[in-house]
């Protein structure tokens, strides 16, 4: 019975599977694709199927894809179990935009549109109807789906999300644990169950939580390789964050930038900074008026912002699919949020940049704010220590980024010796090795062993730093031959330098009573006596940009467009927001970036040319094709002009 999950799922990587010419042809004329991905083919036909499925698939794998299909095809209902009332409404449009009957219950729907739809789902005119976990359990909506059921209406219901059913995700929601009454409600009707991030662990939960019924389980490759990942010792945050968009503007994108921080304070006055900068930035947290956040959240998505400087209260709701630049401007919580928050970047699949600024000091401000809470809410603050001690080995660690993120997720992924992935600041060499890396480990090793094995990592740093402070001396630690050795390191580089010998198993973080002491691990000895390498690292700026162009393009071709390529983007990008304007619909709902750039480059003249772009389907090429095809001529006429002129 407990099969394991990761094996299912590789034996069914391997395998494709054939599915209906209908499916193609729907895919093709609703969403204008020619192909699906082996993780959607199989998803989708588990759903045809009937059968209960769990698909793991990173953010911009396409898994809204694997349930709408289904529907469509089968012509049913698929109810969707969506945590993000705020991005239904998109999510709606963008589907009618496509010429695909959807709906969503939320609380801004009156109860005389929500008959409507009721209807609706009975006369066969919608395929979707997305909910909030907890209205699809009220008694009300079950009597609803109970008779969709009876009418043989109901195709399946499918979980977005799903990893909030899962205490040991990231976003626990208790309210995903009652999904599974639906099951006694329609107990034939497969569920499919979607989410980006989940452990082994929690896929596991997700299973049990919703007791699914010999699950086709589908996990795809984890790693997302357009992404970029930098690491940066905090310095100036504002200079760094202006820099890395110097970065993203020289490369031509109209993109957008996300800048996380810690509390509401810090938004402000980071976007402050930013504005004085010369950037286009704004501050979004919770403490706002609705009025305020709803103006920042919709001037982002239409693309009239450049850049949101937010707590994590910001992204779940937004959905724009070309942000180029995530920055953490403190550590983030846990791997798991990193995931989700970096996730936002690049969701069109095009190269984008997620940036970390670190300072050793964040953690401490982590357990502060961990501690705080506990006291509050009586909880047991264990679990959410260990996730900072994770985090903070993920960035102590000098191993590929993209590899380390993989491996904890349970993905081997495998790393071109020689070259390193081509996409993180490790592999493209921009951390700056400490020549004196054997002295220095030798050093801060001798300062844990003569102190006893006992204490911290900050009276450890104060010890060789050579400090005088009471708590020193009282106990003779000046007096020990290591004190003041290290004088010339600043405290946050030594800390930097402690977790990373702890990331590489030379010393161990022991925590008892919520007090963390540092004692030797398993290498400690070997390092003490100078066997094998030890090597120290610090991050640096990124001064080797060359080298990113030139590994990089191995990883991720993006189209690249010339000058006049680049006028011609832009004037498809004002067409864009002019019809997304009149419809009230994000840019890119209309077509994405990497449809207008296909646009660009193909340079289609007639509709028939059009429908075979990538992203361009009968429903919106009978919208607004002509208007596309339009300002595509008027280039060809500019540039044919400029040829006869010369
Ligand atoms: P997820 O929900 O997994 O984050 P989405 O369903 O939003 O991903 O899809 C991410 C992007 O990939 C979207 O821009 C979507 O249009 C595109 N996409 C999805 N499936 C395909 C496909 N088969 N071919 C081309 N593009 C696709
Ligand atoms: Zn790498």
């Amino acid at each position: 019975m407990a099969r394991s999950l990761y094996t299912a799922s590789v034996t069914q990587e391997m395998s494709e599977s054939v599915l209906p010419a209908a499916v193609l042809e729907a895919v093709h004329r609703v969403w204008g694709f020619d192909s699906l991905r082996p993780m959607q083919q199989r998803a989708i036909q588990a759903g045809i199927d009937g059968r209960d499925c769990l698909t793991v698939l990173p953010t911009g794998g396409g898994k809204s894809l694997c349930y709408q299909v289904p529907a469509l095809v089968t012509g049913k209902v698929t109810i969707v179990a969506s945590p993000l009332i705020a991005l239904m409404r998109d999510q709606v449009r963008g589907l009618e935009l496509n010429g695909y009957g959807a709906a969503a219950l939320h609380s801004g729907v009156d109860p005389d549109e929500a008959r409507e739809v009721i209807t609706r789902a009975f006369d066969g005119s919608i395929n979707l109807i997305f909910a909030a976990p907890e209205r699809l359990v009220t008694g009300g909506f079950k009597t609803i789906l109970a008779s969709l059921n009876d009418a043989g209406r109901l195709g399946a219901i499918a979980i977005d999300e799903a990893h909030c059913i899962s205490q040991w995700g990231h976003d626990f929601r208790p309210e995903f644990r009652r999904l599974k009454e639906l099951r006694q409600v329609a107990p034939g009707i497969g569920i499919q169950a979607f989410t980006a991030t989940a452990t082994p662990r929690v896929q596991q939960d997700i299973v049990d939580q919703l007791g699914l019924r010999d699950p086709e389980i589908l996990i795809g490759k984890f790693d997302r390789p357009n992404l970029t990942y930098r690491v940066q010792a905090r310095s100036k945050a504002a200079d760094q964050i202006a820099e890395a968009m110097r970065r993203h503007r020289s490369a031509g994108d109209g993109g957008g930038t996300i800048v996380y921080c810690l509390s509401r304070k810090d938004t402000e006055s980071l976007a402050q900074d930013l504005i004085e900068h010369g950037l286009d930035a704004d501050a979004y947290h919770a403490g706002l008026s609705e009025k305020k956040r709803e103006s920042v959240e919709n001037a982002f998505l239409n693309e009239t912002l450049d850049v949101v400087v937010a707590t994590v209260a910001f992204g779940m709701g937004i959905d724009r699919s070309n942000v180029r630049l995530v920055v953490h401007a403190t550590m983030p919580k846990s791997i798991e949020a990193y995931q989700q928050e970096t996730g936002r970047a690049g969701r069109d699949g095009e190269p984008a940049e997620c940036l970390l600024l670190y300072s050793p000091s964040d953690a401490g401000r982590w357990e502060r704010l961990i501690g705080f809470g506990a006291e509050e809410s009586g909880a047991d603050p264990a679990g959410q220590l260990r996730l900072i001690r994770e985090m903070r080995s993920l960035i102590a660690s000098m191993t590929c980024r993209h590899k380390a993120l993989s491996e904890h997720f349970g993905q081997e992924l495998e790393i071109d010796p020689e070259n390193g992935c081509g996409a993180c600041d490790v592999c493209l060499g921009e951390t700056e090795i400490d020549r004196e890396s054997v002295k220095v480990a030798q050093v801060l090793l001798s300062a844990v062993a003569r102190t006893g094995q006992k204490y911290g990592a900050a009276h450890i740093c104060d010890v060789v730093r050579g400090a005088k402070a009471e708590k020193i001396t009282s106990r003779g630690h000046d007096e020990l031959s290591v004190h003041g050795l290290l004088g010339g390191y600043t405290k946050a580089q030594l800390a930097m330098y402690l977790d990373q010998l702890i990331s590489m198993g030379a010393l161990e973080r022991v925590v008892e009573d919520r007090f963390e002491t540092i004692r030797f691990g398993e290498t400690g000895m070997s390092v003490m006596k100078g066997i094998g390498d030890v090597v120290l690292a610090n991050p640096i700026g990124t001064g080797s940009a060359k080298k990113e162009r030139a590994r990089g393009q191995k990883r991720r071709e993006a189209v690249i467009l010339d000058v006049d390529e680049k006028v011609v983007f832009e004037r498809l990008r004002d067409l864009r927001t002019r019809i997304a304007r009149e419809r009230e619909v994000p840019p890119y709902v209309v077509f994405s970036d990497a449809t207008l750039r296909e646009l660009v480059k193909d340079r289609p003249t007639d509709r028939h040319a059009m429908l075979r772009v990538k992203g361009v389907g009968q429903a919106k090429l009978d919208s607004f094709g002509d208007a596309f095809l339009e300002a595509l001529a008027l280039d060809s006429g500019a540039d044919s002009s400029k040829i006869r002129s010369q």
